[in-house]
């Protein structure tokens, strides 16, 4: 069971999220639980971080940012034994969990689950904090932001649980962040491709890199809310899920209501950049994309198009605002690598995507997402797509608006009633 920020925003919604703990012990469940940092703290020690230097060690920074989830795991440990539920705490290094060095964004590497098991065994609730690991020198890393949920599905699949469920402040995975999108629907089931494509196109409700393990492990992973009652009905409206209200993430074909179009996603912040008039000739493109990897820019969206003359050529890609200028101090200064006449750029750029295993067999789902923004006036910059989605780059003051004329023209909006 994974707990979110939110869920562990103060005494009570701990202790509204212990009840739900209370819950599957009391149904005879060996409880591992994974927490996230109480609401708004993990934003609070990054500030500071940049606060105290712009600049800072990454190893520094993992040092402060990771104390948020120990604080919220010994809570709870308190809260459960004072419910009559034995309960111990446990941060990363001490199940331990061993991570790369890439501090700030350490992956997983392994987890040895032996003094766990043996807690579990005896009906020990292990509350083990999220987001955090120990790397080969010893040193505390985190996983990057969102990070708690990849830190339960890797503990899901170390203990060899039945399921893992991810409790948050939604009570599901929906056809578009329900914030953006009122008329967004609960989806009873989606699929891990769909559901991995819809995370690293901006759905926050699960870290991306959670679904990759959970499809690699075969971790049978739930979306659920955790203010919810705890003690209400535990099986979804259409009992399908295996008592498990929210959403269920599993393969494709335990899905027998396949939609075309599953869900509508967005990122706001985008930058784009072109170079204008590079050399239309063989290692050109990894040139310009080798002076970014070397600052450990990531790209997105690239586009280069035929040249007219078969000499020259533009190149058009995306980075986050966050790197904005960094990237183009990147591709200027490229120490002669490449020739160019100009390269421009801006901030301010929205990503909408449209995702669903559907768009394999049906054809004109792309086209119809031209329509519908068209039909609204919007203008597209850039496309991107793949076998099952389709993006693109829009202005960011219409994004939110693009999300819901997307949804309402997929025929995703909740009927009325
Ligand atoms: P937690 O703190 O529990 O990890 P997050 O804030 O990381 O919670 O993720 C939950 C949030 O994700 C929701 O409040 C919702 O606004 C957002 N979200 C974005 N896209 C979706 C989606 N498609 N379905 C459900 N929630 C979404
Ligand atoms: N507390 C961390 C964050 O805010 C990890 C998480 O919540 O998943 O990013
Ligand atoms: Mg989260």
């Amino acid at each position: 069971m994974k707990f979110g920020g939110t869920s562990l925003a103060d005494m009570e919604r701990i202790r509204h999220s212990a009840r739900h703990i209370k819950r599957e012990v009391d149904a005879g469940h060996q409880v591992a639980v994974v927490v996230s940092a109480m609401a708004g703290t993990t934003n609070q020690l990054v500030k500071w971080c940049e606060e105290a230097s712009p600049m800072h060690d990454a190893r520094e920074y993992d040092a402060v940012v990771s104390t948020g989830e120990q604080v919220s795991a010994g809570l709870l440990a308190i809260i459960l034994q004072g419910m009559d539920i034995s309960a111990r705490s446990f941060s990363g290094w001490q199940v331990p969990i061993k991570t790369s060095d890439v501090h700030g964004a350490a992956r997983i590497e392994d987890i040895d689950a032996s003094d766990l098991n043996i807690r579990l065994n005896e009906n020990q609730v292990c509350v083990v904090t999220g987001f955090q690991g120990i790397s080969p020198n010893n040193r505390v890393t985190t996983l990057g932001r969102g990070g708690s949920d990849t830190s339960a599905v890797a503990l899901a699949a170390a203990v060899k649980a039945d399921r893992c469920d991810i409790y948050t402040d939604v009570d599901g995975v929906y056809t578009a962040d329900p914030r953006i999108a009122p008329k967004a629907q609960r989806l009873e089931r989606i699929s891990f491709e769909e559901m991995l494509e819809m995370a690293s196109l901006g759905a926050k409700v699960l870290q991306t890199r959670s679904v990759e393990l959970a499809m690699a492990h075969g971790v049978r992973l739930a979306v659920r809310s955790s203010f919810a009652d705890p003690d209400g009905p535990q099986s979804d409206s259409k009992n399908t899920n295996f008592g498990v209200p929210g959403t269920l993430v599993c393969d494709e074909d335990e899905i027998v209501e396949k939609q075309i179009v599953s869900g509508v996603t967005l990122v706001k912040a985008e930058a784009k950049i072109t170079i204008r008039s590079v050399k239309d000739k063989p290692g050109v493109a990894a040139a310009v994309f080798g002076a970014l990897a070397k600052e450990q820019i990531v790209v997105d969206m690239i586009v280069q198009n035929i040249s007219d003359d078969g000499r020259q050529t533009d190149i058009t890609f995306t980075v986050p605002d966050s790197e904005y200028d960094k990237a183009m101090a990147a591709v200027s200064n490229n120490e002669g690598r490449f020739e160019y006449e100009s390269i421009k750029g801006a901030k301010g750029s929205a990503k909408i995507s449209v995702i669903g295993v559907g768009m394999r067999s049906h054809a004109g789902v792309a086209s119809s997402m031209f329509n519908a923004l068209a039909e609204k006036g919007i203008n597209i910059q850039l496309i991107t797509t793949s076998e099952i989605k389709t993006s693109v780059l829009i202005e960011e003051e219409y994004a939110e608006l693009a999300v819901r004329a997307l949804h309402t023209y997929y025929g995703l909006d909740k009927k009325e009633g």
